[in-house]
C-alpha cells in the first residue's frame, strides 16, 4: 500500500473515531466475520431454557446478520399440540415472539375454533430469524435452523403437530407435494402425528381458503380426541 492511501485511511479512522467514539468506531471497521457453525452442544440441551440459551446468538445463516429479534417460540413446555409456521415476519421480528400480528390474531381464532388456547399449545417456526422482505425461506437457511426445532420438538414431545402452510410441511415432511396433497392427511414423524393446513398470512390473502381451512382443522381436532379417548 503506497504512502498515499495509508494515509487517507488514517484520516478516514480519526474522521470517524472523531465523529462516533470509539464504540462505533471500532464496530463499524473491524466487522467480525460471523461464526457460521452451530453452537457447541445445543443437541443435549436438557431443557427449552437452555437450549434458548445455547442458541439465541445463533449466526449458521444470512438470516442471523439481518434479524433485528431471534423468534425462538413460545406456549406450552408440555404441549401435546405444536403449531409450525413458516418464519417470523415483521412484528414477530420486532418483538421476538411467533405469530403476533394479524397472522397470530387468526391463528388464535382457528385454534379456539377447535378448542385450543394459545397458552395450551407450543408455537414455533420452520427458521427462527425473519426472511428480509418477508420471503420464503431459502433452502439452505431452512436446513440450517431446522435442527433446533426437532431439538424443540424432542424436549416437548407433542402428540400432534399442526404444519401452517407449504413451507412448514415440506421444511418438516421434506415432500416436495403441494399443499392441496399434504392437505387431509396424517403423517407420522418423530413419535407425533402431523396434518397441514394453510398459512393464516395466506389465509388473510385469501379469504377463499377458510373453508379449507376449517375442514382441516376439524380433522386435526377429530384426530387429537380419538387419539385421547382410546388411551382411556
Ligand atoms: S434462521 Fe436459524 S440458523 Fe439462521 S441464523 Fe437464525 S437461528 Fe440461526
Amino acid at each position: 500500500m503506497n504512502r498515499e492511501k495509508s494515509k487517507k485511511i488514517i484520516d478516514a479512522l480519526s474522521d470517524q473515531k472523531e465523529l462516533f467514539g470509539d464504540e462505533l468506531f471500532a464496530g463499524k471497521i473491524i466487522k467480525e466475520k460471523p461464526d457460521r457453525r452451530f453452537p457447541d452442544g445445543f443437541e443435549k440441551a436438557a431443557s427449552l431454557e437452555k437450549l434458548y440459551a445455547m442458541i439465541n446468538d445463533c449466526q449458521k445463516c444470512v438470516l442471523g446478520s439481518t434479524r433485528n429479534q431471534f423468534v425462538f417460540g413460545k406456549g406450552n413446555p408440555d404441549a401435546d399440540v405444536m403449531v409450525i409456521g413458516e418464519g417470523p415476519g415483521a412484528d414477530e421480528d420486532l418483538q421476538g415472539e411467533p405469530f403476533v400480528g394479524r397472522a397470530g390474531q387468526l391463528l388464535t381464532d382457528i385454534l379456539k375454533a377447535i378448542n385450543f388456547s394459545r397458552e395450551e399449545v407450543y408455537i414455533a417456526n420452520i427458521v427462527k430469524c425473519r426472511p428480509p422482505g418477508n420471503r420464503t425461506p431459502l433452502a439452505p437457511e431452512m436446513e440450517a435452523c431446522i435442527p433446533y426445532l426437532h431439538k424443540q420438538i424432542s424436549l416437548i414431545k407433542p402428540k400432534f403437530i399442526l404444519c401452517l402452510g407449504l413451507t412448514a410441511a415440506q421444511g418438516l415432511l421434506k415432500k416436495k407435494e403441494s399443499l392441496t396433497n399434504l392437505r387431509g392427511k396424517s403423517y407420522d414423524f418423530l413419535n407425533t402425528k402431523i396434518m397441514v393446513t394453510y398459512h393464516p398470512a395466506a389465509l388473510l390473502r385469501n379469504p377463499g381458503w377458510k373453508r379449507g381451512c376449517w375442514e382441516d382443522v376439524q380433522l386435526f381436532r377429530k384426530m387429537y380426541d380419538d387419539l385421547k379417548n382410546k388411551k382411556k
